[in-house]
């Protein structure tokens, strides 16, 4: 994929003891001045510099998340958010997305078809309704009253990978190999120290129709609290769910761990409990109050994006061994 090839750095520092209850010490860049912005993966230059511009033109932190998750949402040629991403077994696109603020607000949207951008419907639900969630058609009715408009998101591309799938496979989900997991989840701290955070899947392709992940659930895909740290995740939801993993990175931050050493409490959490845990992939980003970031997988493969002083870089993140 092409945006894999754009800037990249490996991280500098080794992994050190893994064992439990120890926390290694090993990955802790420096990225202190602020606003920085932390996104999953390695979606290419345009998302971080939709961001960038909306965090320098005084935008808030929230807006800078939306405006570079949009572009991912927008962006046919990723296959696991927004328009392109691959179906569900039965054809249809169901998009997740959550947004969560500096002030502890927060909204998402689960198990949304036809809508571009989850991410802004999320924002909405936030901000327009009394509610936290909204999904399925009581989603899309919403969308509509405010103004969105359906369009088909299945492009050519990946119904004929679905109809291939469909041929292919016993009528399972495809298994979340490294090329089949790709949710974008962005966290940035603006110029004031204001922490917010979005999320935006389209979820495991070929799931069933109904499933929902981590990706749209407050606690387990986002959660901010502007007086520690944000965190955010991807990977395979269901186990990231069974931890509340973005929860209890924020929550160890607030017992005293660097983001790093929260996001590699998360992994050991999965390791420790699910013995099968070669076999999928978790990944986890945090953001810390101070701007300092931290990011750990379970397995290798994961790769982090962060800009700071204007300038963006992809990293490897270090993995459980
Ligand atoms: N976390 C997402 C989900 O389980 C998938 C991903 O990150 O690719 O829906």
């Amino acid at each position: 994929m092409n945006r894999r090839s754009f800037v990249r750095k490996s991280s500098l520092l080794a992994a050190g003891s893994l064992a439990l209850p120890q926390i290694s010490k090993s990955h802790n860049p420096p990225f202190s001045a602020m606003p920085v912005i932390v996104s999953t993966w390695d979606f290419g230059k345009a998302p971080h510099e939709a961001a960038w511009n909306a965090i320098s033109k005084k935008g808030s932190a929230l807006d800078a998340c939306i405006a570079g998750v949009k572009v991912v949402e927008a962006d046919e040629t990723n296959h696991s958010v927004g328009i392109g991403g691959y179906p569900d077994r039965d054809g249809h696109v169901t998009l997740d997305a959550c947004v969560m603020n500096e002030q502890g607000n927060c909204g998402g949207v689960f198990f949304v078809e036809e809508i571009l951008h989850p991410s802004e419907l999320a924002r909405m639900v936030m901000e327009k309704t009394p509610h936290v969630y909204l999904a399925g058609q009581g989603a899309v009715q919403f969308a509509l009253e405010q103004g969105f408009k359906k369009q088909n998101l299945l492009t050519t591309e990946a119904k004929e990978e679905w109809e291939k799938w469909c041929k292919q496979t016993n009528y399972k989900p495809r298994p979340m190999d490294e090329k089949n997991h790709d949710t974008v989840g962005m966290i940035a701290i603006d110029k004031l120290g204001n922490l917010s955070g979005c999320c935006s899947t389209s979820g495991w392709a070929y799931k069933m129709h109904g499933r929902v992940g981590d990706s749209p659930n407050i606690g387990s895909g986002l959660f901010v609290d502007n007086e520690i740290g944000a965190a955010t995740s991807t990977g395979l939801g269901e186990y990231i769910i069974k931890i509340c993993g973005a929860h209890l990175i924020v929550e160890s931050m607030r017992n005293g761990r660097t983001p790093q050493e929260a996001c590699e409490a998360a992994c050991l959490r999965i390791s420790s409990k699910y013995k099968n845990y070669k076999d999928f992939q978790a990944c986890f980003i945090a953001l810390g109050k101070d701007g300092t970031v931290g990011a750990y997988s379970l397995n290798k493969g994961f790769q982090y994006t962060v800009t700071t002083n204007g300038e963006t870089l992809v990293y490897d993140a270090e993995y459980l061994e």
